[in-house]
């Protein structure tokens, strides 16, 4: 090349902001992950026609070995092809009222207003149509979802998702959180974004500025293993923080991933350490190509027992299945609650010893 144009070039590519560099060099072909994964290229082949492969070079970095906790998460297995789970278990879209929005519970509504994400987690529950042509969203749906809010008077509480609502560029995202802060009845804004534990880059001085103009918004991040909390995702979740918005994290129970009780404990401790909830740990739901990283029940109910009452209350996240069929999350708890009988309550504590508390008359 003419020595003009590479610096023409190089001079361009700067200007780009720097997630959005790490972001175009996604890995997305079978053929260039490294060798010990090409005895799989072809099946790694297959499942991406079907389910996008799509892995940033800050992601990939956090891979040490082949089928290791972070590989797991973001490279295709064949056994994705392998299982007849139902694409859409929880219904999502018979329960949607217009393109864009979920209208399950009285008074919230989840709201997709991307289609893509920084990288396709492999157990994705709504892995029928994120990344893929399949689904693309368009600016008239998000209009028609934002009008649907601005209607329905009972919904004081929007969750933004996708897809990654973090993905948008920042005037794309600020244009839809005004338009929501227009609407009177409409009282909290929530976002569900992976963005701080897989592309924390994204996590601007700029991106923060606008989100802190929308309060009250709520981040629910989305980390499952110890090792995904970095010093560049401290950093993005202290400045989420910093723009005053309060944290959460949701993960979900997944085999071979952080389906152990020391694990789970390491990790939100260590999400409390840069100032993040643990909201919920979710039971894998039942998603056709995602059967491989399901848990007994039992799994989830050990952690939940390993956590509570051996460290900080405020590490313990709800334990829930999303029922099939809409039901709605539903909290799984382990039997503190032993029995109730003639105004005795018989319970048992986090060491499994027995106490019984006497209701009032
Ligand atoms: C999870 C979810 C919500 C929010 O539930 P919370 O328990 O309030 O966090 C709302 N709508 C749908 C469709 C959901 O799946
Ligand atoms: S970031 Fe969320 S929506 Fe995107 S692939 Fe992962 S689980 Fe699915």
């Amino acid at each position: 090349m003419h020595e003009k144009f590479k610096k023409l070039e190089t001079i361009q590519a700067k200007k780009l902001p720097e997630w959005k560099r790490i972001l175009e060099k996604s890995v997305v072909n079978a053929k260039d992950l490294p060798k010990v994964c090409q005895s799989d290229a072809d099946d790694i082949k297959k499942v991406s026609e079907l389910y996008p492969m799509c892995i940033n070079p800050y992601y990939f970095s956090l891979i040490k070995a082949k089928d290791d906790p972070i590989y797991k998460q973001c490279v295709p297995s064949i056994q994705e092809v392998q299982d007849n789970l139902p694409e859409d278990p929880l219904s999502e879209e018979t329960t949607s009222p217009v393109p864009c929005i979920v209208h399950r519970y009285p008074d919230r509504v989840l709201f997709t207003i991307s289609n893509k994400c920084a990288m396709y987690c492999r157990f994705c529950t709504r892995k029928r149509k994120v990344g893929t042509e399949r689904r693309i969203i368009t600016k008239d749906e998000i209009i028609q979802g934002v009008l649907y809010i601005a209607s329905h008077p009972e919904v004081r509480d929007v969750i933004l998702s996708g897809g990654d609502p973090l993905m948008l560029e920042d005037g794309e995202l600020e244009d839809i959180l005004k338009k929501l802060r227009q609407i009177r009845h409409l009282e909290i804004i929530r976002i569900g974004t992976r963005i701080p534990c897989v592309l924390p880059q994204r996590v601007t001085k700029e991106l923060c500025d606008i989100l802190k103009k929308y309060h009250p918004v709520y981040i629910n991040t989305h980390f499952n293993h110890p090792r995904e909390i970095t010093e560049e995702s401290r950093r993005a979740c202290n400045m989420l923080a910093d723009a005053g918005i309060p944290l959460g994290n949701q993960s979900v129970l997944l085999k071979g991933v952080n389906d152990s009780p020391s694990k789970m404990k390491k990790l939100v401790q260590k999400l409390l350490s840069m100032r993040v909830k643990p909201y919920y740990i979710y039971m894998a739901d039942m998603v056709r190509g995602t059967n491989h990283f399901r848990t007994k029940l039992e799994t989830g109910l050990k952690i939940i027992k390993a956590i509570r009452g051996w460290t900080s209350g405020m590490a313990v996240p709800h334990f829930v299945i999303d029922a099939p069929n809409g039901g709605g999350k539903i909290p799984i708890l382990p039997g503190y609650l032993v029995k109730c009988e003639d105004g005795k309550v018989f319970l048992k504590n986090y060491q499994d010893n027995d106490y019984v508390y006497t209701e009032p008359n």
